[in-house]
């Protein structure tokens, strides 16, 4: 092929973990302004809030009560979007009007007792306790017969969404494998039958050796703004060791994990000296009993924020009827997110 100057001109770029294209248009990142202006929040929260569900000793909506806890805290979501023991059933009209019954688990997963913290301002010894919980609740809920795929998150921050400060996570396993797992299981698995390796060790290892979208690593993970990313600060976060899912890692790389997971969301909030809003969430392996040998353990960090702390990205208009666009190259964003000293 030609070669062509991503850094000029608009092109676009492939997906390979899912398939889809983003187009990029470097030539335009001089555009004036004249949208929507986010709120920041002036005042950080209080350590503790006697209004907050999530905070120890807080009574709860369904009227339970939170223990004291001291480190993470899990309990069922009291609005749970999924039932255990939902009965099967559904319905198929001439495979156009199509419904099927959905069965799961959610739970909430306070990451720390304080309410006013975010991952990014935890002691990394307490972020391990985190990891810790992820690694025991995708073993839980992944034993059960009925469950088939879970999926861990974080809605960080008003504009994504999340409804109260306290930091915390979701966990939502279910029957059925979602759309992106399921997109990505397909693309890893047929990247394996083509090549006979695995799609993100071969990924990992080009971005390690050109270095142009690597941000942050340590001993056992690295932090890259995605070749193909859609948001303008958009990161994904590797294992550089072939591991399916959390509980394949060994302690040390736990450790290395919620190192990482500190150094990023620090970099993140120092980018705007903001406290940095995103979605962030693990793909791994499903828990269907399947050996998969395909599936590589990684986190994708989406943050809705482009030109600073009051100007969000919209996905509107040609992104909702054709494909994802951006502007500013991820190289460009690649630059302001280095991490210094790269460990
Ligand atoms: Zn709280
Ligand atoms: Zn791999
Ligand atoms: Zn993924």
């Amino acid at each position: 092929m030609a070669s062509f100057d991503l850094k000029e001109l608009p092109h676009r770029r492939f997906n390979p973990l899912t398939g889809t294209w983003v187009l990029v248009s470097p030539h335009r990142t001089e555009r004036p302004w004249q949208g929507q202006v986010e709120q920041v929040p002036t005042e950080p929260p209080p350590s503790y809030d006697d209004q907050c569900y999530m905070c120890p000793g807080n009574k709860r909506a369904a009227g339970a009560r939170n223990p004291d806890y001291k480190n993470t805290f899990i309990f069922g979501n009291d609005y749970p979007p999924l039932l255990p023991g939902t009965p099967d059933g559904g319905m198929d009209q001439e495979g156009l009007l199509v419904a099927a019954g959905e069965t799961g688990i959610c739970r909430v997963l306070c990451f720390s007792p304080r309410h006013d913290l975010t991952i990014s301002r935890m002691e990394t010894p307490d972020l391990r306790r985190v990891v810790d919980a992820w690694v025991e609740q995708w073993q839980e809920l992944g034993n059960h017969p009925f469950i088939n795929y879970v999926q861990i998150f974080e809605n960080r921050g008003a504009m994504m969404g999340a409804s109260n400060p306290h930091p915390h996570g979701q966990i939502w396993a279910s029957s059925s494998i979602p759309d992106e797992p399921a997109k990505e299981q397909a693309a890893q698995q047929s990247h394996y039958r083509r090549y006979g390796s695995c799609l993100l060790c071969c990924y990992v290892s080009l971005e390690q050796k050109s270095g142009e979208r690597l941000i942050c690593e340590n001993d056992h993970f690295a932090a890259i703004v995605p070749f193909w990313a859609i948001w303008p600060f958009e990161t994904i976060l590797i294992s550089r060791r072939h591991a399916a899912s959390l509980v394949d890692l060994s302690s040390q790389e736990r450790n290395s994990l919620a190192d990482i997971l500190k150094r990023l969301t620090a970099k993140y909030d120092a980018v705007f000296q903001v406290p940095f809003p995103y979605s962030m969430g693990f793909h791994q392996r499903p828990t269907d009993g399947q050996s998969r040998e395909e599936w590589h353990l990684h986190a994708h960090f989406y943050p809705p924020l482009l030109r600073s702390a009051t100007v969000r990205k919209f996905m509107v208009g040609y992104e909702m009827l054709a494909t994802p666009q951006r502007d500013v190259t991820p190289e460009s964003a690649a630059q302001r997110l280095r991490c210094e000293g790269k460990k």
